[in-house]
């Protein structure tokens, strides 16, 4: 008899096949206090330090061309072993006599607990970065030899957790699967599987009870399924699951490159959303026209200040220069709200989602929205960039929005800086609002994309990340398809663009009735646009 366990699927696929168990030695912290004089355990944590720091360079390095997401995660690490307010402590914790370990560990407890404490799965799982940088700076001092993982056949590995040291030297080619006891859609194993397109299922409780290495299973992740010792016919039903979903792979590429006209000679263009040269890497592969949505904001997480003007320029430039003259839509950053950003030190609100949030915390915080804005116009003039407000709610935003973007282009001209002059900018239509009121601010500006996720919010007064609320997220509503509707009638009666960029852009039932309303562009994840595209095309040609 087979056992299932329930998780959480990452990535929709299916993998057959045997297990290996990674199980990492405890580390023997006995020594709380000693007797040894402050300067020698200073030296000696000094230099694990920087043994530790080297370890991580090693890491990056092997890492940064075949995996950039991943490899970006151990310069956190290295950020953290930098970080004054983490040496401080460190040197705090000597002085009151613990031991080099014990100072590291009480450390590493106090700052990880500060990001646990967070509202934020990813702040959360940030935590558990620092406790894997610890852990390593402890082995390091202790002498302590690192555990590998090693693979020589084709194995699902199963673990508590996965910390990106645990993965880094791994031979990706053997590994078919990932299942871990901990862990969210935002955890490490979550990010390394979705990068490597190698399924896993997290957050499986108790799994390593279950399992010994070499015991075959099945990982169904589209419905977070792990089969432990499958029954014959398991194997054969799942085998022929494999088999169709290469078939429709297959279609689907066939469609890639085909442009979606509707039956009444409209075109819809095909666009990706994405937080991530990598992403956009993704969506060229699925086929997208352009970036509908770049959310900036990714950027400026997992940090302790926002990143310079050079490093946005960069980060926006590279993207601009792998979609050529595709379009690509920059949002501005759409902090606030559930996304909060630590170091901004903005004032906690009762309510986020109705307060300082997208363009009215830009608006505020001017020297944050102005170095934006300078990196995204030098940006501009390496490919087709385009510039979108978001959480927009009256007109005097947009105006105001739009003459920092006047000052910061003087700027530059003084500055004989290039950027394309002809740049355009658009809002999203996110709120009520604005949408009612479209047809007086539509001459400020030049596209126009629906942010259906928090339209829907906004419009039935429902927290989008309350559960208790979610019977309230119906895109399909009048009220809903009477907003949409009212915005797409006034773009076409000023000849402007506009696209959708929530949810419902990527959503089998919604983008037939968006194609229905004339709808210009629909922007959704990379992985929806093939079958998004097959869908608009079976329907309206
Ligand atoms: C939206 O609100 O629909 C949207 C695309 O923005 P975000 O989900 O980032 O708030
Ligand atoms: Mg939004």
């Amino acid at each position: 008899m087979s056992t299932h366990l329930k998780g959480i699927g990452i990535t929709d696929q299916i993998a057959i096949g045997k297990v290996i168990i990674f199980e990492k030695k405890d580390i023997d912290l006995s020594n709380e206090r000693d007797e040894l004089p402050y300067e020698v355990k200073e030296k000696l944590l000094l230099r694990s330090i920087e043994k530790t720091k080297k370890e991580i360079e090693t890491l990056y390095e092997n890492l940064k061309e075949r995996n950039p997401q991943e490899a970006e995660i151990f310069n956190f690490h290295k950020a953290l072993l930098e970080d004054e307010y983490f040496l401080d402590k460190l040197k705090k914790y000597l002085k009151e006599n613990f031991s080099a370990s014990w100072a590291v560990k009480k450390a590493v407890d106090e700052i990880s607990l500060e990001f646990e404490n967070i509202e934020n799965e990813l702040f959360r799982e940030r935590a558990k970065d620092i406790k894997d940088v610890g852990e390593k700076l402890i082995k390091n001092l202790l002498g302590y030899k690192e555990s590998t993982i090693d693979i020589k056949s084709p194995r699902i590995i199963v673990a508590r957790d996965l910390a990106p040291s645990d993965t880094a030297t791994l031979d990706k080619s053997n590994v078919i699967g990932f299942i871990t006891e901990f862990g969210s859609p935002t955890s490490h194993t979550a990010i390394l599987a979705q990068a490597l397109g190698i399924p896993a299922i997290v957050g499986v409780k108790d799994v390593l009870n279950y399992l010994k290495n070499n015991d075959e299973v099945i990982l169904d992740t589209k419905n977070g399924l792990v089969i432990i010792n499958p029954s014959q016919e398991e194997k054969e039903y799942y085998y022929q699951k494999i088999k169709e979903e290469e078939i429709i792979k297959r279609e689907l590429e066939n469609t890639k490159n085909i442009p979606v006209i509707t039956s009444k000679g409209k075109r819809i263009k095909i666009f990706a959303n994405i937080g991530d040269f990598e992403e956009g890497i993704l969506a060229l592969k699925y086929g997208a026209e352009g970036v509908g949505l770049f959310r900036t904001e990714f950027l400026f997480l997992n940090r302790n200040s926002p990143p310079s003007e050079e490093e946005q320029f960069l980060a926006y430039r590279k993207v601009a220069e792998l979609f050529r003259e595709k379009p690509v839509i920059i949002r501005t950053i759409d902090i606030g709200g559930d996304k909060k950003i630590p170091y901004l030190n903005l004032e906690k609100e009762n309510n986020p989602f109705l307060g300082i949030r997208g363009l009215r915390l830009c608006l505020r915080e001017k020297d944050l929205f102005k170095t934006q804005l300078r990196a995204i116009l030098k940006a501009s003039y390496y490919g087709n960039i385009k510039i979108m407000y978001p959480m927009v709610s009256i007109k005097e935003e947009i105006e105001e929005a739009n003459n920092i973007l006047e000052e910061v282009k003087r700027e530059l001209e003084k500055e004989e800086e290039k950027y394309n002059e002809k740049i355009e900018v658009g809002i999203m239509v996110e709120v009520p609002s604005i949408a009612l009121s479209l047809e007086e601010v539509i001459d400020l500006i030049s596209f126009v994309s629906i942010g259906s996720n928090d339209l829907i919010q906004y419009t039935f007064a429902a927290d989008r990340t309350l559960e208790k609320v979610n019977y309230l997220y119906l895109p399909k509503h009048p009220a809903i398809l009477k907003l949409i509707k009212h915005v797409i009638n006034v773009c076409h009666e000023n000849k402007k663009e506009v696209g959708v960029c929530g949810e419902i852009a990527g959503d089998l039932e919604m983008v037939t009735i968006l194609a229905e309303l004339e709808i210009d562009e629909l922007s959704m994840a990379p992985t929806k646009i093939p079958l998004i595209k097959k869908i608009l095309l079976n329907l309206l040609n």
